[in-house]
């Protein structure tokens, strides 16, 4: 699927009031596979999420990193610790970690993205 034309399925699926059954069609499971599968519409529909959020995407390394921290906020903009779905943690002084979902608060603290593998920290 071209961007173009993932742009223009996104816009029909992220209307409020779709219609019955609007996401039982095959249109929509190849509008999610896109998103899933196409790094380029990825890019582009995690962007504008973020962007919707005012969450400032683009001082992280790669969308996927920016994604994952959004991720482990809450609404305050405050880290969700005890979370099982949070894989990844960013605190204010520049610091990354993976949360060790034990109960206790212990962190792996990483140097490298994950996603992307781009140095994030010294
Ligand atoms: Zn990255």
């Amino acid at each position: 699927m071209d961007l173009e034309r993932f742009k223009q399925l996104h816009a029909y699926f992220s209307q409020q009031d779709l219609p019955e059954g609007a996401r039982e069609t095959e249109e929509y499971e190849a509008y999610t596979d896109a998103i899933h599968e196409n790094e380029e519409c990825y890019n582009w529909a995690t962007a504008e999420k973020l962007k919707s959020k005012g969450f400032d995407y683009e001082s992280y390394c790669c969308l996927m990193m920016a994604d994952n921290v959004y991720s482990s906020l809450d609404d305050a903009g405050e880290i969700r610790y005890g979370d099982p779905s949070v894989i990844i943690n960013k605190w204010d002084e520049g610091l990354y970690g993976i949360p060790i979902h034990d109960g206790g608060s212990s962190m792996v603290l990483i140097h490298y993205c994950p996603w992307c593998g781009k140095k994030i920290a010294e």
